[in-house]
């Protein structure tokens, strides 16, 4: 039996799986392996280090088919010469690699960030976010470095889910989400004020201590940072024997697959891509490597050239009640779009089980 190996259940590798069964030959089967016994909805780990959601609620079960084998454990090491990966409980030999094994916390060298700020890029780091949240005192403060998507969800769940903390967020742009129109922005900015939330912009976060942040000549007194300023793949990936791009993601041929190891594809976050990473584009890439295993397996001609990935747009959420998007050219905000974006998650669920 030939086998494909899928390192990481996180949105590429479940999607690569769902659209690879129908197509998978009778002589090959899949291994999928991952540190947790579940897929872990990343987009949600803001709601369940704030509290407002439990854990259950973040995750998925993995496939449950003949064809897959799921092994819980966790990769050292991925050496693409010889063909072999090392897990912390014995090796894996492949005939094709799948490697979607996401991000975690970049800090940028800003001294203090790793040792004193916490995160919510693994399930792990949530829950100990959670937990570090819980234990506030009364009244506390909580610093948030980084108003990208995850910055904002984190602390307009958190201001729902702790109305007496006094909730600090640090914005490296001079308006949130400058990317998008003026509207989004403004939308966005006049939700945080009217709860409470300070938004502080121009920010650059030069140093961290354990109660303290220091941004540009102004320091402010916190009990506890949380880090959302950035991000990079997982160090097994960065350890890999390849060329990296942008935010140090590995450079693909068209096929997705390491140039000089064809049988290696990478998938989501890690993979250098002319879209920013997120779930939409591990996804789309994911449904497009599908397709090249299957024409190479099958035996017929690749494509001379692949098409776009195609993107939605944005969805992010203020807390249980209100949201805003960015979809096909359109701003959204709301109601609307916190209902279009609680049935975005529900669809995923259903269609995962
Ligand atoms: C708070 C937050 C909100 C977000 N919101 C959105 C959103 O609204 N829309 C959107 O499109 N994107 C969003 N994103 C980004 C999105 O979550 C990621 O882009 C997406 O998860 C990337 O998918 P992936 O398959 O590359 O990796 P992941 O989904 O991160 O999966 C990686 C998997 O690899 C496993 N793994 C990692 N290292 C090892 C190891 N050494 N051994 C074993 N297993 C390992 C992990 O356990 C995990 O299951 C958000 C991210 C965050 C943090």
């Amino acid at each position: 039996m030939k086998k494909i190996v899928c390192l990481g259940g996180g949105y590429g590798n479940m999607r690569f799986i769902q659209r690879m069964l129908p197509k998978l030959p009778s002589d090959y089967s899949i291994t999928l392996v991952d540190m947790n016994p579940y897929h872990g909805l990343k987009t949600e780990y803001y709601a369940l280090a704030a509290g407002t959601k439990s854990e259950k609620k973040v995750r998925v079960d993995f496939p449950d088919d003949d064809r897959v084998e799921v092994l819980f454990d966790t990769i050292r090491e991925i050496d693409i010469e010889a063909g072999r990966v090392t897990l912390e409980h014995g090796s894996l030999d492949y005939d094709k690699l799948i490697i979607g094994l996401g991000c975690e916390d970049k800090y940028h060298g800003v001294p203090g960030a790793a040792e004193h700020t916490f995160s919510i890029q693994t399930l792990r780091k949530s829950r100990a976010t959670y937990e570090q949240i819980g234990q506030l005192k009364p009244n506390a403060t909580v610093g948030i470095v980084g108003a990208g998507l995850s910055g904002i969800e984190i602390a307009s769940e958190l201001r729902e889910s702790r109305g007496d903390l006094s909730i600090k967020l640090f914005d490296r742009g001079e308006r949130i989400l400058p990317m998008y129109p003026a509207r989004l922005s403004a939308y966005v900015k006049r939700w945080f004020d009217e709860n409470d939330v300070e938004v502080i912009p121009n920010s650059n976060i030069v140093k961290v201590e354990a109660d303290k942040v220091y941004n540009n000549n102004d320091s402010h007194d916190v009990d506890m940072c949380i880090w959302t300023a950035g991000v990079q793949p997982v160090e097994v990936v960065r350890n890999l024997p390849a060329d990296f791009g942008p935010g140090g993601r590995v450079e693909l041929n068209q096929y997705h697959q390491i140039p000089g190891h064809r049988n290696v594809y990478v998938v989501g976050d890690c993979a250098a891509l002319e879209h920013a990473p997120s779930a939409q584009v591990a996804e789309g890439q994911a449904e497009q490597i599908a397709e090249v295993i299957d024409d190479i397996l099958k035996g017929r001609e690749l494509p001379g050239e692949m098409p776009e990935i195609k993107m939605q747009g944005i969805l992010g959420s203020l807390g249980s009640k209100e949201g805003f998007a960015y979809l096909k050219e359109r701003t959204v905000t709301g109601r609307i779009a916190r209902m279009l974006k609680s049935g975005v998650l529900w669809m995923y669920k259903l269609g995962n089980n």
